[in-house]
């Protein structure tokens, strides 16, 4: 059976861990890739694990919908970033017999609101400024104080005494280097630690004919999992944990907690005793939430759009932040005609008040600027409310300003051996992933193996 496959293989790159500790009855809280993974290894050293999961279903920030039967869609997280060696995730892909396919930033055309196509000098002029943007940005950990990353680079670039078109390019490229990459605002990222993570070799990959939803099944295969369970308390005592739901109440003898760090902020679940002061100083300094990556997905009935796999828009100085990236998976997809925009940052949050057919208005202006007004009508659409999300409140954390990696290290301790940690907001070195997330997991379980009471 090919989940078994899967396992066998994901189960190999467990570090091995001197088991020390007696059989333990385990509480995971969060159904995502880190409570999966956390549970996958526990229950296979013997112990008793049991996941609660807020929503109707599992796999969390891994999403894929299955609104047109024809055509499974991510409506979180799409590609298996930096795939090659040591990417936990590709293995596991590779074991299902999942297809991958590759795609490129490289392969984009730009356009110019109200203006088509960047060609030419143009184009250089276009291209030279985002150079100069993202080396501005990546000297930002010289800052000799701590800021936003946008205070840093437009105090870098001399952005105040630019004419009004190097200011639109510059802000385009700001919000395009950071929020649209690390969903929080380009205004409250970090000027010293937004790029802190470390990375993986290997190309972007997705997964086109499945989405991510055989690999969270894979992991979730025999698990005991209670849906519906929302958890709003955990406490804890030198000998258990006590965690309640809207439908009961479980003790163990430890808990790892998954939960999103957006859910943690909005301090939907309460400690007993509180935490202390360093962890919830993490939590509240650490962002997720001020800024979001949403995504608005259109079929079409035809492919209209060039064969490239990314389409740039530089909107008006008017709508910063509007659509700047068109996904285009169709050649991938046997002739189905999509492109999924992106929305980021502060414009991605402020177009979730909207309703559906005004974000799919907006989305379709972008793509009428681009290729004109005889261009077809999507025939149907799917949007993404990350921020409104109860279960997430966001789309992945980032360093907001003031925060630092040694509030992430504080998430990776356990509070007095019983409540640990997890999730890609508790991954120094890959966070905001997937497998950042997975082994963040992997980190949970085996600190619980290694206890020695
Ligand atoms: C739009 C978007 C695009 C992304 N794109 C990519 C990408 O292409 N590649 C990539 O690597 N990563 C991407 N990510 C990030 C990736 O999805 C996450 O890093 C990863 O899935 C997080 O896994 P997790 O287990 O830490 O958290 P989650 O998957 O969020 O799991 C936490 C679980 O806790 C549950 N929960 C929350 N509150 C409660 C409660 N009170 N009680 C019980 N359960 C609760 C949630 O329902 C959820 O199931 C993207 C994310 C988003 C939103």
């Amino acid at each position: 059976m090919a989940g078994t496959g899967a396992l066998a293989a994901a189960s190999a790159t467990v570090p091995q861990v001197a088991h020390a500790i007696g059989r333990q009855n385990v509480l995971i809280i969060g159904a995502g890739l880190a409570g999966l993974r956390a549970g996958q290894i526990l229950k296979a050293k013997g112990h008793l694990v049991t996941i609660l999961e807020g929503r109707n279903r599992f796999g969390g920030r891994c999403y894929t919908s299955h609104k047109w039967a024809d055509l499974p869609m991510d409506l979180g997280a799409t590609w298996i970033h930096e795939s090659g060696k040591g990417n936990p995730m590709t293995p596991i892909a590779k074991a299902l017999g999942l297809r991958l396919a590759a795609d490129s930033y490289d392969k984009t055309t730009a356009y110019e609101a109200g203006d088509g196509p960047l060609t030419g000098a143009d184009l250089t002029y276009f291209n030279t400024m985002g150079d100069k943007v993202r080396k501005a940005m990546e000297s930002s950990g010289d800052s000799d104080t701590e800021m936003s990353l946008m205070q840093y680079t437009k105090n870098k670039i001399g952005y105040a005494s630019m004419d009004a078109y190097d200011k639109r390019l510059a802000d385009y490229w700001m919000r395009e280097i950071g929020g649209y990459e690390y969903a929080g605002d380009t205004a409250e990222l970090s000027a010293w630690y937004w790029d802190n993570a470390k990375e993986f070799p290997g190309p972007e990959v997705y997964l086109p004919d499945t989405g991510y939803e055989p690999i969270v099944n894979a992991l979730a295969q025999g698990q005991d999992i209670r849906l519906n369970q929302i958890v709003s308390k955990i406490a804890y005592t030198g000998t258990g944990v006590t965690v309640t739901t809207n439908v009961g109440t479980y003790t163990a003898d430890r808990v790892i907690v998954t939960v999103p760090l957006g859910v943690l902020k909005k301090n939907k679940i309460s400690f007993s005793p509180a935490l202390p002061s360093a962890y919830s100083t993490a939590i509240s300094k650490l962002g997720m939430g001020t800024g979001v990556l949403n995504k608005v997905v259109l079929r079409f009935p035809s492919v209209f759009w060039p064969a490239k796999d990314w389409l740039a828009y530089v909107p008006t100085s008017a709508e910063l932040g509007k659509f700047h990236d068109w996904f285009n998976p169709s050649p991938a997809l046997n002739g189905k005609a999509v492109l999924i925009g992106f929305t980021a940052g502060f414009y991605g949050q402020q177009q979730e008040a909207l309703a559906d057919w005004q974000i799919v208005d907006k989305a379709m202006d972008v793509l009428r600027d681009m290729f004109g007004d005889g261009i077809p009508n999507p025939t149907d659409y799917q949007v993404t409310r990350w921020d409104q999300d109860p279960f997430s409140y966001g789309s992945y954390s980032f360093f907001a300003t003031g925060s630092t990696p040694a509030m992430v290290k504080t998430l990776t301790t356990a509070v007095s051996n019983r409540v640990f940690f997890a999730g890609e907001h508790t991954h120094p070195d890959y966070p905001q992933t997937t497998h950042g997330a997975y082994l963040s997991g992997e980190r949970a379980a085996n600190q619980i193996l290694a206890l020695k009471a």
